[in-house]
């Protein structure tokens, strides 16, 4: 499959009609993949790749990530699946949702294992194999302090106590989900991981699968067999310290014009910013239509020129300005590039001032950028 990512992105990319480009690095996404295989203690890494990748495309990096060794992917529904299973046919992908009612034909003819959550999903899932006298394969997903998805403590102890409940399932994967694990100094850690262990010592001859990208921070203890990464394999890094992922997500917009303001002069919706002295203003083309948080305007910056910026007023549907006054006269010109999420700008950045977290700000990217996908190997190894 010779550079097809890179083909198709560029496909009908003219840079001149660009107002926005999103570049994905796909070499960063497979190098967060080999470092995530490195410090788990031998657990194999699957790839979450719900939410259309986080944003970030879900063909190319499944492909990518494929190529990388990745044979065991997650998403959240029948939906994702069915699209994984076109890029992939030969990967093993399991639904995190688990099994909706009816749906157990969808699972079947894509090939698609349902995370089972409760005992109502395993008598259905049991139902079908009967029917196929076969086998069916399907994760086994436990709570252990989410109270969310999976078999709450009442039903968990019912299925490791009665394995005749689970006859006619090929339980694939005995699994968890961290709540805190952005907190390594969270009590819940060590709660849940104690909770977890006694289910995967019941199902002792299955892969387990506990930690998400943070949980594998906590350290190998938490890794068991498979970890499941979504988050630090597309460069964000939720806990605290200097991050171990290479950012992989770029962001950056078109200068649309540059004028000079004198005092008393406001900017924006609201008119909620005024220029205290003489000012030099730049309205850049992004606004909360793409995906840019409403929210920045009160501390968000952007990289200009080789100098921050900082937001001058509300950020409006498709566009928002910038205080250039700080950046050296001639740095920036009419047609340049801002940088509003990369090297300078990290995603973790720009969540923590828009007040929320990177995964929010990923998935909210819209289709108006042009995406541009850097990177990638070239062939995905036959499976
Ligand atoms: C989204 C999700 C993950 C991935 O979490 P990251 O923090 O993005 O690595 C893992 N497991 C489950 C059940 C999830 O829903």
């Amino acid at each position: 499959m010779p550079e097809f990512f890179r083909d198709e992105a560029a496909a009908g990319f003219d840079p001149a009609s660009a107002s926005t480009i999103l570049t994905v690095d796909l070499d960063a996404i497979a190098a967060n993949y080999r470092h995530l295989r490195s410090i788990g203690g031998g657990a194999d890494v699957a790839g979450v790749v719900k939410a259309d990748a986080y944003g970030l495309g879900l063909a190319p990096v499944a492909e990518t990530l494929a190529c990388a060794g990745c044979t065991t992917f997650f998403v959240t529904d029948t939906d994702e699946g069915i699209a994984l299973r076109v890029a992939l046919p030969g990967a093993t992908i399991y639904v995190t949702n688990g099994l909706t009612p009816g749906a157990a034909a969808l699972y079947r003819g894509h090939g698609l294992r349902p995370c089972l959550g409760s005992l109502a999903e395993v008598e259905e899932w049991r139902k079908v194999a009967s029917h196929a006298g076969m086998a069916l394969p399907a994760a086994l997903h436990f709570d252990t302090g989410m109270s969310r998805l999976g078999f709450d403590e009442v039903e968990a102890a019912r299925l490791t106590a009665e394995p005749a409940l689970i006859a006619g399932i090929d339980v694939t994967l005995v699994m968890s989900h961290l709540a805190c694990s952005d907190e390594p100094e969270h009590p819940l850690n060590a709660i849940q991981l104690a909770r977890f262990k006694p289910i995967r010592d019941a199902f002792a001859s299955r892969p387990a699968s506990f930690a998400n990208s943070g949980g594998a921070l906590l350290g190998p203890d938490y890794c068991f067999d498979l970890i499941r990464s979504g988050y630090g394999l597309y460069g964000g890094t939720s806990g605290p310290g200097p991050s171990p992922f290479r950012p992989a997500v770029r962001l950056e917009t078109r200068v649309l014009q540059i004028r000079d303001v004198p005092p008393g002069i406001t900017a924006g919706y609201g008119a909620t910013w005024e220029a205290r002295g003489p000012r030099r203003l730049a309205t850049l083309a992004t606004g909360y239509a793409d995906g840019y948080f409403r929210s920045l305007a009160a501390s968000g910056r952007v990289y200009v020129g080789g100098h921050y910026a900082p937001l001058a007023g509300r950020v409006s549907m498709d566009l928002l300005t910038v205080d250039l006054t700080g950046v050296p006269e001639g740095a920036v010109k009419r047609g340049d590039f801002a940088e509003l999420i990369g090297p300078h700008v990290t995603l973790d950045e720009v969540a923590d001032r828009a007040g929320t977290i990177g995964y929010e700000v990923l998935t909210r990217l819209g289709d108006r950028a042009k995406r541009l996908y850097t990177g990638g190997h070239l062939t995905v190894p036959e499976s």
